[in-house]
C-alpha cells in the first residue's frame, strides 16, 4: 500500500489557492481542505453569538463550543457550523472584516490545527490542504509544499472579479488582511523554507495547475 499523498498549499489572499487546490485534488483523486473556510466559519460563529471580536479572551472562551465541519470533497466544497450550512455567509463582508482578529487568537488556532491534522490523518488516499500555515505548522511532513503568490494588484483584481466588488476597495482590504495575517504572534503567514514558490502573477489558472501537478509528479 502506498502512503497517503499530502500536499500543502500556502499563500496570501487572492493568490488563487482555493481554485488551484481544488483542481489539483480532483485531478489526483485526493481530498481537499480549505482551512481559511474553517477560520471564517469560526468567525461567523463568534458573530452569531455576539462575541466581542476585540476581546481575545471572550473569543477563546467561546471557541470550544463551535462545531466546525468542513466538506473535504473537492467537488462539493462547503462548511457547516453544527447543523447550519454557512458556506455562503462566510464569504460576506462581515466575516471577511473580522476573520483576522479571530484567527490571531492562539486558542482558536490550537483547536482548528488539531482538527485539520485529524482530517488529514483520516484522508485515506491523501489530501490537498490550503491555508497560511499548512507547510510550516499544520502538516510539516507534507510530501509537497507550495507557496503560491502573486503581486497585490493581480490578487485584488482576481478577488474583485470573483466577488463583483470594486478593485481599489478590495486591494485596500487585502492589504489590511495580509498585514494582520503576516504580523500576528501565533503562526504568521510565512514561507516554509522547503516550499516551492510559484508566482502566479502572469500565469493562467491552467498553467498554475499544470505547474503544481508537475511539481507533484517530480516529488
Ligand atoms: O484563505 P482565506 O482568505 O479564506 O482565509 C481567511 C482568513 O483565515 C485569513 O485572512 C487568515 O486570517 C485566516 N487563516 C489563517 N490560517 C490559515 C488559513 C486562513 O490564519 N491556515
Amino acid at each position: 500500500m502506498t502512503s497517503p499523498l499530502v500536499i500543502a498549499i500556502d499563500g496570501p489572499s487572492g493568490s488563487g489557492k482555493s481554485t488551484v487546490s481544488r483542481a489539483v485534488a480532483r485531478e489526483l483523486g485526493l481530498q481537499y481542505l480549505d482551512t481559511g473556510s474553517m477560520y471564517r466559519a469560526m468567525t461567523w460563529f463568534m458573530q452569531d453569538q455576539h462575541v466581542d471580536l476585540d476581546d481575545p479572551q471572550e473569543i477563546a472562551a467561546y471557541a470550544k463550543q463551535a462545531q466546525i465541519l468542513p466538506s473535504t470533497n473537492p467537488d462539493t466544497p462547503g462548511i457547516h457550523v453544527g447543523p447550519i450550512d454557512v458556506s455562503e455567509p462566510i464569504r460576506g463582508e462581515n466575516v471577511t472584516a473580522g476573520v483576522s482578529r479571530v484567527s490571531a487568537v492562539p486558542e482558536v488556532r490550537a483547536l482548528l490545527v488539531d482538527l485539520q491534522r485529524e482530517i488529514a490523518a483520516n484522508a485515506v488516499n491523501g489530501i490537498v490542504a490550503e491555508g497560511r500555515d499548512i507547510g510550516p505548522v499544520v502538516l510539516p511532513n507534507a510530501k509537497v509544499k507550495i507557496f503560491l503568490t502573486a503581486d497585490e494588484t493581480a490578487r485584488a483584481a482576481r478577488r474583485a472579479a470573483e466577488n463583483g466588488e470594486d478593485i481599489q476597495a478590495t486591494q485596500q482590504q487585502l492589504a489590511r488582511r495580509d498585514k494582520a495575517d503576516s504580523t500576528r504572534k501565533t503562526s504568521p503567514l510565512v514561507q516554509a523554507d522547503d516550499a516551492v514558490v510559484v508566482d502566479t502573477t502572469d500565469m493562467t489558472l491552467e498553467q498554475v495547475i499544470e505547474r503544481i501537478l508537475n511539481i507533484v509528479r517530480g516529488a
